[in-house]
């Protein structure tokens, strides 16, 4: 069964997924930037943000399989 029937587009929760991903990802990254050694150490929280975060764009439909989701609404099948 396909995981998204019944929902009103697949493109558009394509979209909000890619886009989020990527929202977070700058923000746990500039976050550990931020706090230098500690960030990236285990001895605060944003170690484990920021694997969470970058599971995001794996699980769940990668980001690329998304994009390609977006350009066979936008460009037609089979024409990506
Ligand atoms: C923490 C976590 C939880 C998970 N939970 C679940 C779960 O509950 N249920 C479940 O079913 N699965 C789950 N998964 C598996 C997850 O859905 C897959 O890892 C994901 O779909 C990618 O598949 P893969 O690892 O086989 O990578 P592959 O399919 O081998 O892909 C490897 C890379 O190639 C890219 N790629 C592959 N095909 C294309 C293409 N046609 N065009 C462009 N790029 C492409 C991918 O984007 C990826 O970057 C989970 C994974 C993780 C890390």
């Amino acid at each position: 069964m396909n995981a998204t029937a019944g929902f009103p587009s697949e493109s558009e929760a394509a979209i909000a997924k890619t886009f989020a991903n990527e929202a977070a990802l700058s923000v746990v990254s500039d976050a550990m930037q931020l706090f230098g050694a500690n960030g990236y150490s285990g001895a605060y929280p944003i170690e484990l943000l920021y694997r969470d975060v970058r599971d995001f764009a794996i699980a769940g439909g990668t980001t690329q399989i998304q994009r390609n989701l977006i350009a066979r609404k936008v460009l037609g099948s089979g024409r990506y």
